[in-house]
Order: C-alpha cells, then sequence, then structure tokens
C-alpha cells in the first residue's frame, strides 16, 4: 500500500471498472465529454481512480465521442482513511447533492439516506435510483477534483430501524443541537481504543431531516447506543451539521492517526 502518487497536477478520471497496469481502461461518455472540453488530445498523461482506492497514471490513446481509452502504465492501491459512515436525512434535492460534493473531499466510508418521518414532506426530495445515479456523478466529479482515490458506497434509501441495525460495530453519534460537545464525546472512545491499542474506531454519524427528529427516532437512536452531540447552540441546516460533523469527526481521527502533528516542538515552534 502507498500514499498518494499521482503527480498534483494531471488531469485525472474516475474509472466505472477496476484497472491495473499494465493495461487498458476505457472510461464512458461523461470522462470523454470532459477530456473534450478540457481540450486533452490523444498522447496526454492522466491520472485515474477507481473509487475503491487504486489509482494510476497512463497515456490517453483514444477519445471518441463516447468513450475514451487510457493506457496504464502504473497503479498503487492506497490506504483509506480510518472509515466514518454517514445516515443523512433524505432531504431536499440541491442540499443533499452540495452536501454529496463535500463528504466526498472529506472522505466518507457510505452514504446511507434514512427515510425520517419528518423527510416525508419535504418537496422536492433527493429519492430513488436515479436520484443516486447524481449523487454518484457529483461525487465522482468531487472525486476528481480532491484528487481523493475513494467514493463513498451508496446505499439505498433505509427505514430508521434498518439504518440502525445496519451499522457497523464501532462509535455511533447523533447529531442534535444540546447533546454532549462533540469532541468530549468521541474523545474517550479515541483514547480507550489507543490504550487497548486496539484500531481507531469506526464512527457513524446521524443527521436528522430539516424538521428534526421525532422523539420515538430519537430513542431509537439512543437505545441502539447512539451519543447525541452537537456542534454549538444554534439550529444547523441538516447539511451544515452532517458536513461539519463529518469534519470534526476526520480531524479528531487525523490527529490520532498521526500524533506527532500535534507535538509542540521545545522551542515553541509547532512541528
Ligand atoms: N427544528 C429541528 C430540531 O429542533 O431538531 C431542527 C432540525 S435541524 C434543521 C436538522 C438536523 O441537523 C437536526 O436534526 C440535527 O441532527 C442537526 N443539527 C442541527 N443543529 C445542530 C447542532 N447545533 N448540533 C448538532 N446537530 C445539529
Amino acid at each position: 500500500m502507498v500514499g498518494p502518487g499521482v503527480a498534483m497536477s494531471l488531469p485525472t478520471f474516475v474509472t466505472d471498472d477496476p484497472f491495473s497496469a499494465p493495461g487498458n481502461v476505457t472510461l464512458g461518455e461523461d470522462a470523454a465529454h470532459h477530456m473534450r472540453v478540457r481540450r486533452l488530445e490523444t498522447g496526454v498523461r492522466v491520472g485515474l481512480v477507481d473509487g475503491a482506492g487504486m489509482r494510476g497514471e497512463g497515456v490517453l490513446t483514444q477519445l471518441a465521442k463516447r468513450h475514451a481509452i487510457v493506457s496504464i502504465e502504473t497503479a498503487e492501491a492506497v490506504e483509506p482513511a480510518a472509515p466514518i459512515h454517514l445516515l443523512l436525512s433524505v432531504a431536499d434535492k440541491d442540499r443533499m447533492l452540495w452536501l454529496a460534493e463535500k463528504v466526498t473531499e472529506l472522505e466518507l466510508a457510505s452514504w446511507r439516506p434514512v427515510s425520517f418521518r419528518r423527510s416525508r414532506n419535504v418537496n422536492p426530495r433527493g429519492e430513488g435510483p436515479t436520484f443516486q445515479q447524481k449523487v454518484r456523478m457529483r461525487m465522482a466529479a468531487a472525486l476528481e477534483q480532491s484528487r481523493g482515490a475513494f467514493l463513498p458506497v451508496l446505499y439505498p434509501e433505509a427505514t430508521v430501524e434498518h439504518a440502525i441495525a445496519a451499522r457497523p460495530t464501532g462509535a455511533c453519534l447523533v447529531m442534535q443541537q444540546g447533546g454532549r460537545p462533540i469532541f468530549e464525546a468521541l474523545t474517550p472512545l479515541i483514547a480507550s481504543a489507543r490504550e487497548r491499542g486496539d484500531p481507531l474506531p469506526v464512527v457513524t454519524l446521524a443527521v436528522g431531516p430539516e424538521g428534526g427528529f421525532e422523539p420515538a427516532e430519537m430513542d431509537a437512536f439512543e437505545t441502539a447506543g447512539f451519543l447525541p452531540v452537537t456542534l454549538g447552540r444554534n439550529i444547523l441546516r441538516f447539511e451544515t451539521a452532517a458536513q461539519s460533523g463529518l469534519a470534526a469527526v476526520r480531524a479528531m481521527l487525523e490527529l490520532v492517526t498521526d500524533p506527532d502533528a500535534i507535538r509542540v516542538d521545545p522551542n515553541g515552534m509547532d512541528r
């Protein structure tokens, strides 16, 4: 496993299929369109990611209207970041698409929309397979722009009961104004994992609908062991809460992954 390997300036594209080197990979109509918009010509070097951690580099050998072919020269597996999973509300389409972009930049591991009771009267709602395809395209564009290697795994809409039952083992947080400060809630979970020499906890973050959780839904989360956590006293829109909560958890897990990053130099200079 290796770290980022593609030169930062290379135009990078997400493939639908896995690839390896040496070999050829065919990219679809969207990628071919982007290549033409960017005025790429055959013979240029391009970067590739498969969205599942494989990163490669190669040469564009064919650019047609509906497809492009890249001859792959190098391919390497990237180490994933500590996994964070999101249970988000089915909500307004545009707000969900905005969030899809942001969570991809922050390397979200999975995206599971939940049909809460108060999600049902939102209009237009982002749900169904066609909308999920739009989410996937938005995430792919964000991955290309952010030079990431992982796309979130996309799950279809679920009931609250199913989303809770299907969560991975680990630390579970439910975002709620009036909960415990998010750092205070997560720090002991991370500290005890480190003391035991265990891997960092897999984190699941649940965010409610614009109308808020019904009391029974909050009860279901708490009964399942989700800790209510807050990001301050103001009421945040669901996408602000989800993006900020994810960034806060990602920042904490990154610091713990690299403890040297927070060591202070004796001369007073931060490392
Ligand atoms: N009237 C709703 C209520 O009282 O819960 C407001 C819902 S808010 C627009 C949408 C979701 O964002 C909430 O269900 C919660 O999960 C999250 N959220 C909003 N403000 C928050 C805060 N200050 N801290 C943490 N999460 C918050």
